[in-house]
């Protein structure tokens, strides 16, 4: 014990000047202090080891958030997560790896819709890891499907789809083989036998996320009783709202969320999967469980032309993408920094508010708050430098810089 916190104390103090930092949801005139990949608490240090940092950076004005964190990403830079190769974590790496110029610090990667084949394949393969300079940190994989509504499929092959049978979680198990690394399932709340598999799921730690489904909102609230927290790309590939029975959009107002309890929802904020008025409905309806994801594909960060997810042939065109030969949507081709500037004005948010729904809502909705999502003192030190109009200067994980722009000197 001793011995630990003097080996801490030995290590160096770094304090990051002249900055906004994003604390207790408001960009406050403060320093940051890290040390031994730590937000550090200035007090406790002055007054407990009356010493002052061993390393000075000058922000130049910065703004400080806490790391990005996508939950739902399905690939990018020509990897696609949901092909089986002998060497999945390789493409993970390098995903992991470009993200980090987007703002984001940790992800978890997306399985889409596939063959019980491929999961045996993949899932063994993807572990929980920590961030670094090789890239973003790894919280956890997000299987979207297959147990999901054939009507409100979207990109999701109709022949891999699977219903719940008797043994419904057993069956789940044979499906996926393995859910140790798996962090969220996408499942859609109003196919049978799905209320013992949002429990089962739930027990174990892992986030139910209800979506691809033609759930009308009781059916979303009992899914919600049993223990579903989150909503998958709200808007996309479910009922869309009606007064009667608002279907899954229906669960930001409702008055049957149990004490406590808070319902969180993916948004595509791409400016093509959600038209700003719909973005700004939601924001203004529920704006704590806002959560910005990419739903990202292969082909973000290549250029435009016929590139894969999953199963399909997709073709991009500028941030369009669609299933080749037709007019489905397929994902989206936007970083999550776009996202978070796109949906600042779209909604005319103010920058905290565009800033937490890419850290700290993620973190809550994981239930990882008390560690990432926030600059909260002893929490992981995965933070950003950003510029006045939301642009990402650097990146930090563990309080070591893991990327920089050029023209951005410190
Ligand atoms: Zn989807």
């Amino acid at each position: 014990m001793m011995l630990s916190e003097k080996s801490t104390a030995d290590l160096p103090v770094f304090q990051f000047t002249n900055c906004w930092i994003l604390r207790n949801h408001e960009l406050q005139r403060e320093d940051l202090w890290v040390r031994d990949g730590r937000i550090l608490n200035p007090e406790k240090l002055f007054f407990d080891e009356k010493k002052p940092a061993d390393v000075r950076l000058d922000c130049k004005g910065s703004i400080i958030a806490p790391g990005f964190i996508d939950v739902q990403i399905n690939g990018g830079f020509g990897v696609d997560f949901s092909v089986a190769t002998d060497d999945v974590g390789a493409g993970i790496s390098l995903v992991g790896q470009k993200i980090l110029s987007h703002g984001v610090t940790s992800f978890c990667p997306t399985l889409v819709t596939s063959p019980q084949s491929v999961y045996h394949k993949v899932l063994p393969q993807i572990q929980v890891k920590n961030g670094g300079p090789h890239g973003a940190g790894i919280l956890g994989v997000h299987l979207e499907g297959p147990f999901i509504s054939k009507e409100k499929r979207g990109a999701h092959p109709e022949h891999c789809l699977r219903t719940f049978e008797k043994g419904a979680f057993q069956e789940l198990l044979a499906t996926y083989g393995c859910l140790d690394s798996v962090c969220i399932v996408t499942l859609a709340p109003e196919m049978k036998r799905s209320s013992e598999v949002i429990q089962e799921l739930t027990k174990r730690g892992i986030c139910v996320s209800l979506g691809h489904s033609v759930a009308n909102l009781s059916q979303a609230e009992e899914a919600v009783r049993h223990g579903a927290t989150f909503i998958t790309h709200l808007f996309n590939a479910m009922l869309p709202f009606h007064h009667r029975d608002p279907g899954i959009v229906g669960l930001l107002t409702s008055d049957q969320i149990p004490p406590g309890r808070q319902v969180f929802y993916g948004m595509i904020s791409d400016g093509i999967h959600t038209n700003p008025a719909a973005l700004r409905i939601a924001h203004r309806a529920h704006p704590k469980g806002l959560i910005l994801v990419t739903d990202a594909i292969t082909a973000m960060g290549l250029a435009p032309g016929r590139h894969t997810l999953g199963q399909q042939v997709i073709e991009m065109d500028g941030l369009n993408s669609y299933i080749a030969g037709t007019k489905t949507l397929s994902g989206s081709v936007a970083t999550m920094d776009t996202c978070v500037r796109h949906f600042r004005e779209a909604t005319g948010c103010s920058v905290e508010t565009a800033l937490e729904a890419a850290s700290l809502h993620p973190a809550q909705v994981l239930k990882i708050e008390d560690r990432k999502g926030t600059l909260d003192y002893d929490t992981d030190a995965d933070f950003l430098l950003l510029d006045d109009h939301l642009h990402v200067q650097a990146t930090y994980i563990a309080g070591q810089q893991v990327w920089r722009h050029n023209s951005f000197v410190m």
